[in-house]
């Protein structure tokens, strides 16, 4: 029979391969949730009297980490919790995250802010691709929104007086990132959710920076968290697709891959990031490695009526 490594009990619900950790329910979450904290610690990422807003899609991740952090908050008084929610108005899909996230930030007791793409720029992402497949503009669906939506999340952020954004990216998440960013070629888009204070910019932190996806998926199962199961249509286009179905597959072969990974970008990037962090957007003040950023540059492309049709 198998073991708790930590406790001795027989109930072992979950192999830890990295570390060969063998944990029964309590010690999965216990190890779970004081991670997160060492986390939040290491990288400085949280203060006692921040009020943070966590984006919340209304998936697992998001959710999960609205939990933890609903959790650790009551810790600390001072500390102020925001769900900010952007619905971005992607079709048969988007209406159901939007009320997971809604409803689970109704349970917690946390205060729930949403936001649309419709409401804030005035078109749809839906609306916006079947325009530009019709005009053969080759817009990508995630380019769009994952530019679009990072714009939404700051303007909530700054609605709501946040102090910091907290968002979900995992592990795998960052890793992906990084591995990206090289392909691009864009080395100077560098350090991921690590604190930054700058002027004009709320800082962003991933508290699930070295939890890896498969643990906060069993930790939303096992704290029995409704979360939106199904993925977006679009996401079989997004070009970090493929980069994370190979790191994936290359973990499960080569366990402590991803942390290994992890390590070496965390050696290597931060003295890189120095020029990046000094340029603000011309248009909205945000740090901008270009003149414009991406964000008011697609705005614009579209807001002029190339994509839309002359919407506002
Ligand atoms: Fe947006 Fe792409 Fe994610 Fe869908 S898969 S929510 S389009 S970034």
């Amino acid at each position: 029979m198998q073991l708790c490594s930590r406790c001795g009990g027989d109930r072992v619900v979950y192999h830890r391969v990295y570390s060969n950790e063998r944990l029964c329910r309590a010690c999965f979450i216990e190890t779970f949730e004081r991670r997160v904290v060492r986390t939040i610690g290491r990288y400085n990422m949280l203060r006692r009297d921040d009020r943070i807003a966590v984006a919340v899609s209304g998936g697992k991740d998001s959710l999960a980490l609205l939990h933890v952090l609903w959790k650790i908050e009551k810790r600390f008084p001072e500390a102020r919790l925001f769900a900010v929610t952007v619905d971005e108005g992607i079709e048969d899909y988007r209406e159901e995250a939007v009320r997971y996230a809604v409803e689970y930030a109704n349970k917690l007791g946390v205060d729930v802010y949403v936001v649309s793409f419709r409401q804030l720029y005035g078109f749809d992402l839906q609306e916006v691709m079947e325009t530009s497949e019709y005009r053969g503009l080759g817009l990508q669906a995630c380019s769009v929104c994952g530019v679009l939506r990072r714009k939404a999340i700051n303007y909530a952020a700054k609605q709501l007086g946040a102090t910091v954004i907290a968002t979900a990216h995992t592990l795998d998440d960052i890793v992906q990132t990084y591995f990206m960013n090289i392909l691009r070629g864009d080395l100077k888009r560098v350090e991921i959710g690590l604190r930054r204070e700058e002027d004009g910019a709320i800082p962003r932190v991933t508290p699930f920076r070295l939890t890896p996806e498969r643990e906060v998926v069993f930790y939303a199962y096992l704290m029995k968290i409704p979360f939106q199961a199904s993925v977006c249509p679009n996401a079989s286009q997004a070009m970090r697709d493929p980069i994370r179905k190979f790191l994936m597959e290359y973990d499960e072969k080569y366990p402590g891959s991803l942390y290994a990974a992890l390590k070496s970008f965390e050696k290597i990037l931060p003295a890189q990031d120095k020029e990046f962090t000094q340029r603000r957007c011309r248009v909205c003040g945000e740090p901008s490695s270009k003149e414009i950023c991406r964000g008011c540059e697609l705005l614009t492309f579209i807001q002029r009526g190339a994509v839309c049709g002359g919407m506002s």
